[in-house]
């Protein structure tokens, strides 16, 4: 890399994207030429749902932390938390009192980290330990410490949180936030654990015909527009632009094995995939 000025006096670092705005399609187009590092292509990302699971108490979580602790013997796992009703709670008042998005993006983060507080805490015995983002380039280390690493998975937008098309509600929560998590680290998988069998066509507590979808590509579940989702949009999204990840799975926590059973890496609940796209 040598440095030279142009003829305008500007001074250059000899690269690639030497010079440019990089907004040119065809320069940022040019920029996945290389396949993308992961860093942990043995790491399986478990995400526990807030509302679906840990809102629930011990009956639902402690069969899941049990399973976790047995599955933690033959496999690396970073487990994140939901925020769950006390988000939502949050989320009402403070738009009540007009709070813009990126303060309910802050709220919801914070109730994130309680959950992964008090999960870490029921962890202790089993090497529990409640990270946070800063501390997630030393993960491999704390795994080989044998530690068992809680994080909170709502990504750390925080007041920079885009509002969304559509009301106030922060678009990107802890559903995206543990698929963002595991492409950044080059996970093998990502699992949300949730309350129902996986993704219907239509919210199955309140609609008894909705169907069952076992597997079906991002694309065409983007392109289905379902007027409700068992996980955020924006997940959807990074699923399609992701360069490493290229599915993810939502898994009924409540049915005992199936944990186990998806960490170990069969097809449970449903498969969202991406065919195409990078990586
Ligand atoms: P979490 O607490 O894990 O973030 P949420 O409560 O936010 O979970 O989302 C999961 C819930 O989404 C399910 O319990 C289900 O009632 C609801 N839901 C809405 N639409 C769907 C759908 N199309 N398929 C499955 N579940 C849906
Ligand atoms: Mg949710």
């Amino acid at each position: 890399m040598t440095l030279h000025y142009d003829k305008t006096g500007r001074l250059h670092i000899q690269s690639p994207l030497m010079g440019e705005s990089l907004m040119d399609k065809e320069l940022l187009a040019s920029t996945t030429t290389t396949p993308v590092y992961r860093l942990m292509p043995d790491l399986t990302v478990v995400k526990i749902g807030g509302q679906s699971i840990i809102d629930r108490g011990r009956k639902a979580l402690l069969p899941i932390l049990d399973e976790l602790i047995e599955a933690r013997q033959s496999h690396k796992i970073l487990i994140a938390t939901g925020g769950g009703t006390r988000a939502r709670h949050a989320y009402a008042i403070a738009t009540d009192l007009g709070m813009p998005t990126g303060v309910l993006a802050r709220l919801g983060s914070s109730i994130s980290e309680q959950n992964a507080l008090m999960l870490a805490i029921l962890l202790t015995q089993h090497g529990g330990i409640k990270i946070g983002h800063d501390d997630l380039p030393k993960l491999a280390s704390y795994l080989v410490l044998g530690a068992l690493p809680v994080t909170h998975a709502m990504p750390p937008y925080g007041l920079f949180e885009q509002p969304p098309a559509l009301g106030r509600i922060p678009p990107h929560r802890t559903d995206v936030g543990a698929f963002l998590l595991a492409e950044v680290l080059g996970a093998e998988r990502c699992i949300l654990i949730k309350d129902e069998q996986g993704l219907y066509t239509a919210d199955p507590k309140k609609d008894a015909s909705a169907k069952f979808i076992p597997e079906i590509e991002v694309n065409e579940l983007l392109e289905l527009d379902l007027n409700d989702l068992a996980v955020e949009r924006s997940m959807l999204d990074a699923l399609r632009d992701a360069h490493s990840l290229r599915e993810v799975f939502i898994v009924n926590g409540l049915e005992r094995g199936n944990v186990t059973r998806a960490i170990a890496g069969e097809h449970i609940g449903t498969r969202i995939y991406r065919e195409n796209g990078h990586g």
